[in-house]
């Protein structure tokens, strides 16, 4: 789709690409690459399940290095120049989905990062942090906030939004980075529109209008954002999106960051001309619709021929009834697997328990059950982008 998929060269300075990568332990890279890219290897190997002593060591060394503040939930904060004609809050998060906490081994070739450590690598949200940590050396104005405990439930966020809502009211715009793929300026989260159409496209076009010899961004809306801390703030800020920032395969262990994208993406925010933003929404203004399922918006009674076929005889069946599914089962299996350290298992049984209830509230949040199959093929298929 873009012109990022035929960019296989790595980044190692002096070295040309051969036709088999070379793949490197990060710590072999320092020499190879570029200062920032090489500590963003670094930043991966941190593992950081919520409030574990590696995810504070990575506050540290990451984030309270650059001046930031904590606020009464531990999130962190950091303000940088005159924010009144810039009213933006970039939004990131300091934990991971991974099941032990400590170090882990980053591997380096072909333009992408990997880890070895059989968990995920964490660029959701590493990648992230590394972004704003670029734009805050770089003095790009805006209040830059390091949530915790996203991957869990959104704590941070939620605490935010519940006791500091004047402080949010600042606020025109919230951008997180924290998003798959290379193309996505997320207008909807979980089926609700939370940035306007006119935003995505002035956020992308500002992107878009970065250019190089090698490549040429293609950011542009997209509805289907499932949720993030930005979504928290929907009641006070009224444009409220997500980014894509290269990385695939979130919370697995095969997840990757296309480590070239990241830094070309690095540039264009640094570069980008912020003043054409376009704010066209306010906040705690609802579309009477969503675009998801706008047959059942006036029905919160759930359609009986959804939920009929479904089986939850133990297992979590029900969207794995379609070409692929062996596939799909298999990397499910690995998803729960890789994901007990976040998921809760009370929900998971209340959900095997309660399936019913379940459906009712994902399809009164906007959610069908094509959204359900789009969802598992695009979590649980790897090629999928
Ligand atoms: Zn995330």
């Amino acid at each position: 789709m873009s012109t990022f998929e035929n960019w296989n060269k790595p980044i190692l300075a002096g070295k040309k690409a051969k036709k088999e990568p070379i793949r490197r332990n990060y710590l072999d890279c320092k020499d190879l690459v570029e200062p920032e890219v090489y500590e963003l290897l670094v930043m991966l190997s941190y593992k950081r399940p919520k409030n574990s002593e590696s995810e504070l060591d990575f506050i540290s060394n990451y984030i309270l290095s650059l001046g930031a503040q904590t606020d009464q939930f531990n999130n962190y904060i950091v303000e940088v120049g005159d924010i009144s004609n810039n009213p933006i809050l970039f939004s990131s998060h300091t934990d991971t989905v991974h099941r032990t906490p400590g170090r882990q081994t980053v591997m380096y070739g072909d333009g992408y990062a990997t880890s070895t450590s059989g968990e995920c690598l964490g660029a959701d949200c590493t990648s992230g942090v590394w972004l704003m940590r670029q734009m805050i050396l770089a003095n790009i104005p805006g209040v830059y906030i390091f949530h915790r405990e996203e991957e869990s439930g959104a704590h941070g966020s939620k605490s935010v939004a519940a006791h500091r809502a004047g402080w949010l009211r600042r606020f025109r715009a919230t951008i997180a980075f924290d998003r798959r793929g290379y193309s996505d300026v997320i207008s909807h989260q979980m089926g609700r529109r939370m940035a306007s159409e006119k935003f995505c496209q002035s956020l992308g076009g500002i992107l878009n209008a970065a250019h190089s010899n090698h490549w040429t961004f293609d950011y542009v809306p997209c509805p289907n954002g499932t949720f993030t801390d930005t979504a928290n703030y929907e009641e006070e800020i009224g444009e409220c999106t997500n980014l894509s920032i290269g990385y695939f395969n979130q919370h697995c262990p095969d997840e990757r960051q296309d480590v070239y994208f990241i830094t070309i993406l690095k540039d264009a925010l640094i570069q980008a001309d912020w003043s054409k933003l376009v704010f066209e929404k306010a906040p705690n203004i609802f579309e009477s619709y969503n675009h998801y399922t706008p047959k059942y918006q006036t029905k919160s009674i759930l359609p009986q021929k959804n939920v009929v076929s479904y089986n939850y005889g133990g297992h979590i069946h029900g969207f794995l009834d379609e070409g692929g599914e062996n596939i799909e089962k298999r990397n499910e299996n690995s998803l729960i697997l890789y994901n007990q350290g976040w998921l809760d298992e009370r929900m998971i049984e209340f959900i095997r328990d309660r399936p019913y209830i379940t459906a009712t509230m994902l399809i009164e949040l906007g959610y069908d059950l094509e959204d359900l199959r789009k969802y598992a093929r695009d979590t649980l298929n790897p090629k999928n982008v």
